[in-house]
């Protein structure tokens, strides 16, 4: 695209100054001028302009677009750590299995480690129709470069239409190299994933601006459609015994799996707590608790009912609890059975981090705070009567 002003048509009136987002614009002898290093050529001024002085020319991308027909199914990258499946692989394959449908296609997990043969049968019961499978002892643990080269070479070779992968540590590293290398586009981080009716492409819904919208991105011109998903966004399916797969055995010549890192070792994160990712209860506290000495009545709950105790990010920035109890768009995302949230008003990036949990029960003195339009249990009142109440009543019924 290009912008210029038509010197013929500009009156100098301003009204292309006022309406630039971007203080690009300046009147300069009565004529317009537009400092290009500002300019978005978002059109605003163009919308905005009465005389027609702004043109605004659109020029025709010069690439050459990939022929994307070829493209078929839906796969999803099978996580392990440690010799073992990973729950988001589940999740994503359940997913898959439900877009599968919506496509005609079938699903396929790409899974690469060593003697994994024994978890096959659990993948294709929760969703897998085929199972790409790539063992080597070089390739028991997850490195980037041996990691990339096989799914690049697997995409190139079987060209799914559609990529899923974990926002995982792991997923995060890898699949942002795989969509370089293949020249895809990538959507990180989706809160939501559909198939557009007619169009037959993948929606891929995330937060974006800070939270404040969701966005819905697609991607119809190359192939695969890559997206990445956090873990506890989608649920697994029940788990079909019934169900029948293949397995596809691939090998490669040894460069590919050359590496220019070495893994040393792996150390275990030992929690003292209970993990917030795992938990069946989270009792959260936000900045409606007033201090870091009043968590303790978040944790009495918590304690009572064997809860992880998560937060809002405003109790994190206060310093009153560590970043790892953080639930959010910048924090965990959870899906508990049941999630208490405590003087948390529920804006946007904290609502992204849980509105999967299965209960939700808000306590807020304010009857109009959003928490509530998430809730499926809303106490309006002081949470230090409220809170404390609740313990007492759970500790009583508990105890018989
Ligand atoms: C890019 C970006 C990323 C972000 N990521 C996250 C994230 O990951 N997680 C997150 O949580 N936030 C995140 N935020 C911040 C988010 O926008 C909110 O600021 C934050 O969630 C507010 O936390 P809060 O609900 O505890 O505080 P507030 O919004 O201040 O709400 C406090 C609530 O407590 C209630 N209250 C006060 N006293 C009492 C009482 N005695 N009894 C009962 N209720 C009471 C009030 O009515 C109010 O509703 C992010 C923001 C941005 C811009």
């Amino acid at each position: 695209m290009a912008i210029s002003i038509i010197i013929e048509k500009c009156t100098g009136c301003s009204l292309c100054v006022k309406a630039c987002p971007f203080d690009a614009i300046r009147v300069m002898d009565k004529k317009a001028q537009i400092d290009l290093n500002k300019c978005t050529l978002c059109g605003a001024c163009k919308d905005a302009c009465k005389f027609k002085a702004v043109l605004l020319e659109k020029t025709p991308a010069k690439c050459d677009l990939p022929d994307i027909a070829g493209y078929k199914g839906i796969w999803v990258f099978i996580e392990q750590k440690n010799g073992k499946v990973q729950s988001v692989s589940y999740e994503l394959l359940g997913k898959a299995h439900e877009l599968s449908k919506k496509l005609g296609c079938q699903v396929s997990g790409v899974l690469i480690g060593n003697k994994l043969e024994d978890q096959l049968d659990e993948l294709i019961f929760c969703g897998a129709d085929n199972i790409y499978l790539v063992e080597d002892p070089e390739l028991a643990n997850f490195q980037d470069e041996p990691y990339t080269n096989i799914l690049v070479e697997l995409i190139k070779k079987h060209k799914p239409e559609i990529f899923l992968c974990g926002a995982t540590n792991i997923g995060r590293s890898l699949i942002s190299r795989v969509a370089i290398n293949i020249k895809a586009g990538l959507t990180a981080d989706c809160t939501g994933l559909d198939i557009d009716p007619e169009k037959k492409i993948l929606l891929q819904t995330r937060p974006a601006f800070g939270g404040n919208i969701m966005a819905t991105i697609i991607s119809p011109n190359y192939r695969p459609q890559m997206a990445t998903v956090r873990h506890k966004v989608f649920a697994p399916m029940a788990a079909d015994k019934k169900r029948k797969g293949k397995i596809i055995k691939e090998s490669f010549d040894s460069s590919l799996y050359a590496s220019r890192t070495r893994l040393l070792d792996i150390v275990e994160e030992i929690e003292s707590t209970i993990n917030l990712s795992e938990a069946d209860i989270i009792v959260s506290g936000g900045r409606g608790l007033g201090g870091a000495e009043n968590f303790k009545v978040v944790e009495e709950l918590a304690h009572v009912l064997g809860a992880a105790v998560g937060s809002s990010r405003a109790a994190v920035d206060s310093g009153w609890i560590p970043y790892s109890h953080q639930v959010g768009q910048t924090g965990r995302t959870v899906a508990p059975k049941i999630y208490i949230a405590c003087g948390i008003s529920g804006q946007i990036q904290h609502l992204v981090g849980m509105q999967s949990s299965k209960i939700i029960v808000a306590i807020n003195k304010d009857p109009e705070a959003p928490i509530f339009k998430v809730a499926t249990y809303g106490i309006v009142g002081d949470l230090f009567q409220v809170v404390p109440a609740l313990t007492q009543a759970f500790k009583s019924a508990l105890r018989k």
